[in-house]
């Protein structure tokens, strides 16, 4: 059976997708993207997200949402939104996996401090070294580099690009350049991983005691939902009262998306993915809750991501990415032979070195990065 019939026709469909840069024959008893998400969830990039921070640190608890917590999150609620527009599930979900493989250590701390260093040699960036592991990265194919994606799962981990790193990417970096849109299915992988980490962000930042229902209660639509917890389970407290508030919060706001999205796509009279390139962004909250989110994200940063404790350990992270940089860079011999350069006419190419040493350190896990770390520092360490 062709597990793409019942798509809209709008959907990114594997017969109309622009393919893959090594050709390779059709697999037989799956879709294309079905095949690309089983080759990510094989990819080592994506075992390492088990021990990456999404915002606490790995060792700071058990319960906190790692990468891999949060990619999994994001695939479920790009998936039920998805089936409700017949939209490619198996694309959203290929791409809401891989979105975050990218990422370094310690969050967006080690993606500043990454950046920092590679100031004078391209710069760093999350979401280019995400597509950066899938195109070349991973070793686990006779025949080429990285995982040999589809376009349409490239294109969706592409979320964001300047203009001059557009210009050197070719087919992946055109949309930048002639302000188009992706495929539906990247538009809606990009808002689900906002509802995602906007709403387990709550609950980690409850948890780990940063935020206080107190602080909560202020904001409208944390207060709006647990009113109406309390309103179905009069006395309802703690944990159970927090996460009756939470899914109430991430119902409403994959409900407003499905709704505000159909009208959109409605409105734009549709009929093919060319259509959807040429058109504005049509996955959308309704202006109302666009409004809630945004307010949402606001509190989190002021109220979570700057809390005097985040910072601490922020601070710290930063020291170990560049420390761990500078001391690659001063003395290159210190790598792993993978990580050396090991052509001769590229000895001594700095912006070639400074590369391989940043793909290293972007691949490390949080606990990996502090043990490389003590390893190089201590002196009683081996
Ligand atoms: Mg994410």
């Amino acid at each position: 059976m062709d597990p793409e019939t019942h798509l809209a026709p709008y959907a990114a469909h594997s017969a109309h997708s622009r393919g893959r840069q090594f050709s390779e024959p059709s697999p037989s008893l799956r879709s294309e993207f079905q095949r690309d998400r089983d080759r990510i969830v094989h990819s080592t990039a994506f075992r390492r997200l088990e021990y990456k921070t999404q915002v606490f640190v790995n060792h700071e608890g058990d319960l906190f949402r790692t990468r891999l917590t949060h990619s999994i999150e994001v695939a479920q609620i790009a998936r039920s939104i998805a089936r409700n527009l017949q939209l490619n599930e198996d694309l959203v979900e290929a791409i809401s996996l891989a979105h975050d493989l990218g990422h370094t250590p310690f969050g967006h701390a080690g993606q500043e401090a990454l950046n920092a260093c590679m100031k004078d040699h391209g710069g760093f960036e999350h979401n280019l070294q995400s597509l950066r592991v899938v195109d070349s990265l991973e070793e686990r194919y006779g025949a080429f580099d990285g995982l040999n994606l589809m376009f349409e799962t490239r294109e969706g981990i592409l979320k964001h690009c300047s203009l001059t790193n557009a210009k050197k990417l070719g087919d992946i970096g055109q949309r930048f350049i002639r302000k188009k849109q992706p495929t539906l299915e990247a538009q809606l992988a990009n808002l689900a991983d906002e509802i995602a980490y906007n709403n387990h962000d709550i609950d980690d930042g409850l948890r780990s005691g940063l935020l206080t229902i107190g602080q909560l209660d202020e904001v409208d639509f944390y207060a709006r939902h647990k009113a109406a917890a309390e309103k179905e389970f009069p006395g309802i407290a703690g944990r159970r009262a927090i996460n009756e508030t939470v899914r109430r919060m991430i119902n409403t706001l994959i409900v407003d998306l499905i709704n505000a999205s159909k009208v959109r796509i409605g409105d734009a009279q549709l009929k093919t993915v060319a259509d959807v390139r040429s058109a504005s962004t049509l996955i959308t909250f309704s202006e109302d809750v666009a409004r809630e989110a945004i307010f949402l994200k606001r509190f989190l940063r002021e109220n979570l991501y700057q809390h005097h404790q985040v910072n601490r350990m922020t601070s710290k992270a930063r020291r170990i990415v560049t420390e761990l940089f500078n001391a690659f860079m001063t003395e290159p011999s210190l790598l792993a032979p993978d990580y050396q350069i090991k052509h001769a006419e590229q000895a001594g190419n700095l912006p070639i070195q400074a590369r391989k040493v940043a793909d290293y350190i972007a691949g490390m896990t949080d606990r990996y990065a502090i043990r490389e770390h003590r390893r190089l520092f201590a002196v009683d360490e081996i």
